[in-house]
This record gives structure tokens, C-alpha cells and sequence, in this order.
């Protein structure tokens, strides 16, 4: 017995309009979980949910609105050329660059979160990916990239492009001297997936400034990928963030 059985998210909309405003609730809790965790460092850092109706769009947050007072009608609507086509407020440039390019690269990609959290970045400028020693860790066991390039602020679409194609069909990239960036086909998938990535990188920080980590025998990793690393495990983990942040800020719904 290794399968692990967990309810998905078995969501249905009747319209498109329903499908909309679930994604950009998702995506408001998202901003509002990654504040209340201390991802946020002064104005940087954006997760994006591709709209259910114009698959080239997607919604981002306003540059310099903090993660920790995000509402749904903060939320902007971008089209693949950059142009605010809903929403008040600035677009940060970096966010357009790499997760236009991102959602582009990856048709099946829903959300993209990147953040400037301090483990991750921490993590990143070791330049290696992380190693199989947590259960937890293994979601991104054989599933994450390192992008060992880094060329100063991502303002450039083919920076953007080469993020999305060392990315591949993974989940998650580790941005050498800058940050983590992780994918998912909902945005709780790929919230949790950065939420449980950073802790991973605080992880293996801690476990080797005290020794040396014992490493998870490959194929013990790789099994525990397909329990803890699915979609579904990814979705199904971040429901808990979720109703704790809607019944502790439900303004977050304004
Ligand atoms: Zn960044």
C-alpha cells in the first residue's frame, strides 16, 4: 500500500465568470498567506493565474501593493503584450518578463509564484538544486531546475523565455542569486509549492550548517515524489493555508 488517497479540488463553473473570480480569490488568499509567512521583501515578488477565458492574460499583482493587504479588486489583468487590460494600479516589468514567458512555455501552467523569500534566495546562490533529505523535499525530487544565469533584473522577454525553458516541464526553478520560482496547474498547487520549497531551502540550510544530511536512497525519493508531488497533493496541502487566511481576513474577498 503507497498510494496515498486525497480528495482534488473537483471544482466545476458554470461560467466562465465563476471561474474567474475563484482564481483571482485563490490568488488574493495566495499574496495574503505569502505575507503572513514574510515572502515578501519591500515591492518584490508576484504570483500570476492565467484567466480561464483569455488563456494569453493573466492576473498579477500591482507593483508596490503589499502581499499582506491584497484584495481581489486590487488584482490587475495582463495581456500577452504587456497592456493592462483590467485593474488599477502599476505592472511590475520583471513580473511580465518572466511569468508572460513562463505561461507561454507551459500551456498547462495555471499559476506561477516567485518570491524573494529568504531561504530561497539564500538557497540559491549555492547554485545547486536542493537534495533528497526531507520526505517534504522530495516533491521536487528530479522535478526542479537551477537557473545558473544571473544577469541583473529580469526586465528582458528572452530572460524571460530561457527562465521558462530551463523550467521545462517541472515544477519548480531555483534562480541562481535571486530566488524561487515555482509552477502549478491551480494556484493553491503553486503556492504550496513555493510555500513548501522555501522550507525545504531552510531545511537543508540548517541540516548542513549542524552536519552532514543523510540523503533518501533514490528510489525511496522517487516513490515519495509521486505521494507527496502530485498536482492533487499540491492543491490538497494548501486548502488548510487557505481556510485559516479567508476566516482570518475576509477582506482579502473585497
Ligand atoms: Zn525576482
Amino acid at each position: 500500500m503507497t498510494k496515498i488517497e486525497i480528495p482534488g479540488p473537483g471544482s466545476k463553473f458554470d461560467t466562465v465568470e465563476e471561474e474567474r473570480l475563484h482564481r483571482k480569490q485563490r490568488l488574493a488568499a495566495a499574496f495574503r498567506i505569502f505575507g503572513r509567512f514574510g515572502f515578501d521583501e519591500g515591492v518584490a515578488g508576484h504570483i500570476t493565474a492565467r484567466d480561464p477565458e483569455h488563456l494569453d492574460h493573466f492576473w498579477v499583482n500591482p507593483f508596490g501593493r503589499s502581499f499582506k493587504q491584497m484584495r481581489v479588486s486590487d488584482l490587475l489583468c495582463v495581456s500577452h503584450r504587456g497592456e493592462i487590460v483590467e485593474g488599477d494600479g502599476p505592472l511590475n516589468r520583471a513580473a511580465f518578463a518572466i511569468h508572460s514567458q513562463v505561461h507561454a512555455a507551459r500551456p498547462d501552467v495555471i499559476a506561477a509564484a516567485h518570491a524573494h523569500s529568504i531561504y530561497g534566495k539564500s538557497w540559491s546562490a549555492l547554485g545547486r538544486p536542493l537534495d533528497p533529505i526531507t520526505q517534504d523535499v522530495c516533491a521536487f525530487y528530479d522535478d526542479h531546475a537551477v537557473f545558473d544565469d544571473f544577469t541583473g533584473v529580469v526586465l528582458d522577454l528572452e530572460e524571460g523565455r530561457r527562465i521558462g525553458h530551463v523550467l521545462g516541464s517541472r515544477k519548480a526553478v531555483i534562480l541562481r542569486n535571486h530566488g524561487l520560482l515555482t509552477v502549478g496547474r491551480s494556484v493553491d498547487e503553486a503556492a504550496w509549492w513555493f510555500v513548501t520549497m522555501e522550507r525545504s531551502c531552510q531545511s537543508q540550510l540548517l541540516a548542513e550548517a549542524a552536519g552532514t544530511p543523510v540523503l533518501i536512497d533514490p528510489a525511496v525519493a522517487a516513490l515519495t515524489a509521486e505521494q507527496v508531488g502530485s498536482h492533487v497533493a499540491g492543491w490538497f496541502s494548501f486548502q488548510p493555508l487557505y481556510d485559516v487566511i479567508v476566516a482570518e481576513q475576509p477582506d482579502l474577498f473585497d
